[in-house]
């Protein structure tokens, strides 16, 4: 093969729709049907909002969206504190369908694809899957958090959080908003989300880091209590009903430095290419995948070095995924008592919260970081 993309999620969807097409690819995924079951929120910020979130695209036509893929556009964010205090923030998202997204966007590249199909590793230089040896060319690691491309080259592991999911239906609350909870009892180190997917149907899901949790406490009753008990978010959910549920881990870390390992690139979850203070990794995963593609073409048009993909995905995530790791480590430092967490983030406008959502800093925060130590002692 020219080129085997390890991995079919949104990286590697968006790594095979941009690979041209008198190159010999296969795409490989364990997976029966590519995106399902959907382990995700489902939310992508519309081209506006890309603009500023990822200010160095080049080209932001990836985000040009078919409406056919969207099950919902929300049009604000309501970032609710433990003490109640709510956030209303102007913020366009489209809630997607994300498997019937990704199964269409792989299947309408026109590369052959290799389901139900494991990537095992490497050995001499050769890709091994379930089904024998693949040798390829080139390799785009996209397989994800748990990256058996990543653990094969002994690449450090990320810091994940654990989250869990229901999709509901019977959810009454408004169709326009995406409502983000934080709070310890309902999502230590993290935060619980309700996004309305349309026709009463909702993603109702929070992050779980157990270092910040109490002893003994499960995301599975975390969940049922955001759900049943939170007066902020079981107010939405009185007749709503569970249709299904998942688990799964997102990165909460710093990308790699270095993304291409010899003839292996690595996009998306994979290097932990992720907003990860929100845990928003489509946007950036579609973007890498799309970057790595674009290098591969050129790669065996003769022009150039695959080393070129560290510069333009760095030139187009690096600035935003920093800040929103340095965001994500100011918020951890308040994560462990809700009250100093709802004092501190009172201090805060709307427009503070609009630009931590797009991974800006705002000026008090940059102060707070300054004078921590003596923020603390007097909260
Ligand atoms: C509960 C939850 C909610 C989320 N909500 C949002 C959200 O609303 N918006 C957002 O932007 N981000 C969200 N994220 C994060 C987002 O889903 C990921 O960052 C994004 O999907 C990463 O894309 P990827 O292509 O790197 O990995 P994935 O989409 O995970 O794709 C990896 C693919 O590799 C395949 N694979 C894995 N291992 C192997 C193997 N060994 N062999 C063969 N195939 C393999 C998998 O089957 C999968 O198809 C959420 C994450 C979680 C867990």
């Amino acid at each position: 093969m020219d080129v085997a993309v390890a991995g079919v999620g949104i990286a590697g969807a968006f790594a095979l729709r941009r690979l041209k097409k008198s190159l010999n690819v296969v795409g490989i995924d364990k997976r029966k049907k590519l995106g399902y079951p959907v382990e995700c929120g489902e939310i992508i910020p519309t081209k506006k909002e890309m603009k500023i979130l990822l200010p160095d695209l080049d080209d932001y036509s990836l985000f040009d969206l078919p409406r056919h893929y969207e099950s919902n556009r929300t049009k604000e964010v309501h970032f609710i504190l433990p003490n109640g205090k709510t956030f209303e923030i102007d913020f366009e998202f489209h809630v997607v369908n994300r498997d019937e997204m990704i199964r269409s966007i792989a299947e309408s590249s026109g590369h052959e694809l290799m389901l139900e199909t494991r990537v095992e590793g490497l050995k001499d230089g050769k890709l091994i899957t379930s089904r024998g040896e693949i040798d390829a060319k080139v390799i785009v690691a996209s397989d994800g958090p748990n990256s058996k491309m990543a653990r094969s080259l002994n690449l450090p592991k990320h810091e994940f959080s654990p989250a869990k999911q229901y999709v509901m239906d019977g959810i009454e609350c408004d169709d326009d908003v995406v409502y983000m909870y934080i709070g310890r009892k309902i999502s230590p180190g993290a935060y619980g989300w309700i996004i309305p997917k349309g026709n009463g149907i909702g993603n109702v899901g929070i992050g779980f880091r157990p270092e910040y949790a109490d002893k003994g406490d499960t995301i599975v009753r975390a969940l049922d209590r955001f759900v049943r008990e939170y007066p902020y978010s079981s107010q939405f959910l009185k007749k709503a009903k569970v249709i299904s549920s998942i688990g799964a881990v997102v990165p909460v870390d710093l990308p790699y430095e270095t993304a291409v390992y010899s003839n292996i690139l690595f996009a998306g979850d994979s290097a932990s290419m992720i907003i990860s203070h929100v845990g928003g990794g489509i946007p950036t995963s579609m973007v890498a995948g799309d970057a790595a593609a674009k290098v591969i073409n050129d790669y065996f048009d003769g022009g150039i070095d695959l080393r070129e993909y560290d510069k333009l995905w760095k030139k187009y995530l690096y600035g935003p995924l920093v800040n929103a790791y340095h965001l994500k480590r100011m918020w951890d430092r308040f994560s462990d008592d809700d009250d100093r967490m709802s004092k501190i983030l009172s201090l805060a406008s709307n427009s503070d919260m609009g630009k931590i959502l797009r991974c800006r800093i705002p000026w008090k925060i940059k102060a707070l970081s300054v004078f921590l130590p003596i923020v603390e002692r007097i909260l």
